[in-house]
């Protein structure tokens, strides 16, 4: 079994009018299984509403199961004594990086859990800086975390989870709300991570351009899988995708345009490299 599995997940909200008359229910999550092992880099794709926040929050146990079950490192999150072992193994990080700092100062901030999970302050402090530096950002240590740029910001957040040494993090559009540098400096953390770490990834996004370094792709369409595979197996499929209401990176678009038009360049190509390369072994 891997790090996360889910097996026939379904998750409804229950819809209330104003006087909280049960109106109906929405099935945000829909018989979805799957399987995450540990190390691996999974990307979770998707257009607003498909249902990725939702599933991610079964993953660190904020929602339990309508239907069906989820397991992170072989633990049941339905068993509520497990709920703390759970969070502690699987981190989230959220879009949001102001509402996920509550320290005064960086490393306080970042020591903030395992000091909660009872970690002796010797063994915090080392954490601290292990964490800080794994995100490039122990320089930072002794500033107020207002005045960090939100990359900056996002970075120290991911560094409080990682002080509580998780095999599994998970993040809910991490990059939602940055500028294009801040969301560069967090995919470099967030591959620092994965690569050097050895850190299992969940990384939802809506941004193609950042699945590219993932091993496995998984598209949400309406609570369900809807597609799964490599990034290239993922981006070779543009009708597909757009089918699905996503926009397919600039270069993948370009790719695919000069092929119909009878370019024999192979099929989901993913970076401008790429397609230049190709391009000049045709010479
Ligand atoms: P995504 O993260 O892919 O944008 P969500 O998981 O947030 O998708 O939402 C999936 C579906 O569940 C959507 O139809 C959304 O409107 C609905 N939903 C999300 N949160 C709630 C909630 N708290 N109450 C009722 N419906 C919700
Ligand atoms: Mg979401």
């Amino acid at each position: 079994m891997g790090i996360v599995k889910t097996k026939d997940l379904t998750y409804e909200y229950v819809r209330r009018d104003e006087e909280g008359n049960v109106e109906g229910f929405t099935t945000a999550v829909d018989q979805v299984s799957l399987d995450i092992r540990k190390g691996e880099f999974v990307a979770i794709l998707g257009h607003n509403g498909s249902g990725k926040s939702t599933l991610a929050k079964h993953f660190n146990v904020i929602l339990n199961p309508t239907e069906g079950t989820v397991w992170v490192d072989g633990m049941n999150t339905s068993e509520q004594e497990r709920v703390w072992d759970i969070r502690q193994r699987a981190g989230m990080v959220f879009q949001n990086p102001d509402n996920q700092i509550i320290g005064q100062v960086v490393e306080e901030d970042v020591g903030f859990g395992p000091e909660n999970m009872g970690i002796p302050t010797k063994e915090i402090w080392e954490r601290v800086e292990e964490s800080l530096k794994a995100v490039g950002m122990y320089e930072y240590r002794k500033h107020s975390p207002n005045k960090l740029s939100g990359g900056q910001k996002q970075r120290v957040s991911i560094a409080g989870v990682l002080a509580m040494h998780p095999k599994c993090i998970v993040l809910d559009e991490p990059t939602a709300m940055l500028d294009p540098s801040g969301r560069r400096e967090v995919i470099r953390a967030v591959r620092g991570l994965n690569d050097v770490e050895g850190i299992t990834v969940i990384l939802i996004t809506h941004y193609m351009e950042e699945i590219i370094h993932a091993d496995r792709v998984f598209v949400m369409d309406s609570g369900k899988i809807a597609m799964e595979g490599t990034p290239r197996e993922i981006f070779s499929q543009v009708e597909r995708l757009k089918e699905l209401r996503l926009d397919v990176p600039q270069v993948t678009l370009l790719a695919y345009e000069l092929q119909k038009k009878g370019v024999r360049l192979p099929d989901g190509i993913l970076t401008a490299r790429e397609l230049a390369d190709a391009l000049a072994e045709m010479r």
